[in-house]
């Protein structure tokens, strides 16, 4: 199976298993928008809560705020969204289609090392232990020519977006001989650029001072209350403040299910630091976050840096740490560091100093920001999409099965009645109302037990018991592991032990 059609099993999955819907789908939905079913918003709160635990309670100097989606509208003037938040958007006259004109030159980037990474792996198989790839890739003429062409457009390309020249990115799309997947023509129009902000009005009064911004990234909230935060915390620089919620961007292309939507969920923490010492939190908070991502257990080959050619207008260096989602490496969490750019400018326009006043050094500051910002959404596909199985059973049967990490899987603990009667669903039931205080448990006693261990597998569930009549005799029960389908025999008061250990990450 391709990756387009395990995609497009993950997606259909998620639908069938109550994890995520279109939106208002009886209308037949609403673009690049979805709504979390009952085991999806399990899934992201308990990714949000291992996000919170790790960034807020596990550090000293870190503390979490929840700032209103709305802000006053200067903050958007001074962060630079209303002048600079736009994307390069380009049509095919043949298609009618749009597509973001960055994108387009990065997709066909991303073509030309394909092609050099296939030519060393040709090389790797044919020279086996012998071979040297730093050599071949210095010496293969068919490598070097790719590498040339491929920094030849990455310098042009860098250039273009530095300088806002949007001619010059229409010229490159034109220069590569670029074209509409859907059409295949080369007829493209200009390039314009897009704002991506969502505005309404506040009030009943429909006039131009009245009209405000849904917030298309949390972290302006988190600039704007630096200085409450700050003083009622007491809180000594290095020091962080955190939050999650809902982010929302007018996304020119808006496809990949819910890897781009245009109302989303971020994850972000602005940690203030002394200026001069930006660079080596920048370090710092790379590794941290990408030790982080790896801790979920997943291949560490599936995650990578990718450092920005063209900083956005707020940051002297910017890093993502990019995930091999089944459409390629994507970006997934954004390490930037910001400068002082956004303080300064609230200073600015507010007329309110927002500054740290260092007693060693005598001295007030505005301090420097290295930011984290991760997308809820992302790092959920990231984790249902390398969780998805289809294994094959001794047997010959299939078995589809979402090896969720089990820390944050939805369902943590099944309870299996293995029949409706003699006394069972009474014991599981007690099993239920004890452990459900702890863990989310589901109480299941339909269909025979096979179909039940299957929906569980479905949902990612990595623990089922099975309440048996040996159970009534000897206070026993068998747990079964999702991963190896395992079974042993265990006793009911053991079962919290077992399961607190299991799910440890
Ligand atoms: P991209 O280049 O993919 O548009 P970005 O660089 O604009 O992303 P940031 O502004 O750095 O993204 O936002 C931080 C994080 O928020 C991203 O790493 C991503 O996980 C998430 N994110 C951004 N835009 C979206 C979106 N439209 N849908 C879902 N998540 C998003």
């Amino acid at each position: 199976m391709n990756q387009e059609d395990i995609f497009k099993k993950i997606i259909s999955h998620c639908k069938e298993y109550g994890f995520i819907f279109p939106s208002s789908e009886i209308y037949d939905g609403l673009s690049a928008v979805y709504d979390y079913g009952q085991y999806g918003v399990e899934l992201k709160n308990n990714l949000r809560q291992y996000w919170w635990k790790a960034m807020v309670q596990l550090h000293e100097n870190i503390v979490g705020i929840d700032a209103a989606i709305f802000m006053h509208p200067t903050t958007w003037k001074a962060s630079g969204h209303i002048d600079a938040f736009s994307d390069p958007l380009i049509d095919n006259k043949d298609s009618k289609k749009r597509y973001r004109a960055d994108v387009l030159i990065e997709e066909h980037m991303a073509k030309i090392e394909e092609k050099i990474n296939k030519e060393v792996e040709k090389a790797k198989l044919k020279f086996g232990d012998a071979f040297d790839e730093a050599q071949f890739r210095a010496t293969n003429a068919r490598v070097l020519e790719n590498a040339q062409k491929l920094k030849l457009i990455e310098d042009r390309f860098a250039l273009a977006l530095n300088e806002n020249n949007l001619d010059e990115v229409k010229q490159i799309i034109i220069d590569c001989e670029i074209v509409c997947p859907v059409s295949g023509s080369k007829n493209w129009t200009d390039v314009r650029q897009f704002n991506l902000m969502f505005s309404t009005q506040l009030g009943a009064v429909a006039e131009e001072s009245g009209t405000i911004y849904l917030r298309p990234e949390t972290a302006q909230g988190i600039f704007v209350n630096y200085l409450n935060v700050q003083k009622t915390g007491r809180m000594k620089i290095p020091f962080g403040i955190a939050q999650t919620g809902k982010a929302f961007r007018n996304e020119i292309v808006a496809r990949q299910f819910i890897f781009r939507m245009r109302e989303f969920e971020q994850m972000e923490m602005q940690f203030f630091v002394k200026p001069g010492t930006e660079m080596q939190w920048y370090e710092y908070w790379k590794n941290t976050r990408m030790e982080w991502h790896q801790k979920l257990g997943f291949p560490k080959a599936k995650y990578r840096f990718h450092d920005h050619i063209k900083l956005a207008h707020y940051a002297n260096a910017a890093s993502d740490i990019e995930f091999e989602f089944p459409f390629g490496f994507k970006e997934l969490e954004g390490i930037h560091s910001r400068t002082d750019f956004d303080l300064k400018s609230h200073e600015k326009y507010s007329g309110k100093k927002l500054q740290f006043f260092d007693p060693e050094e005598n001295q007030n500051y505005v301090p420097y920001v290295v930011e984290t910002s991760v997308g809820l959404d992302r790092l959920f596909l990231a984790v249902i999409a390398q969780s998805y199985l289809e294994e094959t059973l001794e047997d010959g049967s299939i078995r589809t099965v979402l090896k969720i990490p089990a820390f944050v899987a939805p369902i943590k603990l099944a309870i299996l009645p293995l029949m409706k009667k003699d006394g069972l669903p009474e014991v599981a039931r007690k099993i239920f109302a004890d452990l459900s205080q702890t863990f989310m448990c589901q109480y299941d006693e339909k269909d025979a037990i096979g179909k039940r261990y299957r929906r569980q597998d479905a949902i990612g569930t990595p623990f089922c018991i099975t309440i048996d009549h040996q159970s009534l005799q000897d206070q026993t029960v068998t747990i079964r592991h999702r991963d190896s389908m395992a079974q042993e025999r265990v006793s009911i008061t053991d079962l919290e032990n077992l399961l607190l250990k299991g799910l440890k990450n």
